[in-house]
């Protein structure tokens, strides 16, 4: 086993994980990434603190589930 024990940094489980996955994945959730308004941005923004999954969310990818997707290296750039 291989255990990364970061101080400050709390250890993110196969759970965890799991679970913001599901965010990653939720109809919902995505809307609200993508748009950045209207009710799925709404409702990600007001009960992200209470779904399991959004939570964990946050914690594996370090941003809020509605904060919107920063594009990473070789993502190809709209526009
Ligand atoms: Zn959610």
């Amino acid at each position: 086993m291989n255990q990364n024990l970061i101080p400050g940094h709390k250890t993110i489980t196969d759970r965890t994980r799991a679970l913001a996955e599901r965010s990653a994945n939720c109809v919902v959730c995505q809307r609200a990434r993508h748009k950045q308004a209207g009710f799925a941005f709404w409702v990600v923004r007001t009960f992200e603190g209470l779904c399991p999954f959004c939570r964990a969310y946050e914690q594996v990818y370090g941003r809020k589930s509605h904060e919107p997707v920063p594009p990473g290296p070789g993502t190809p750039q709209p526009g």
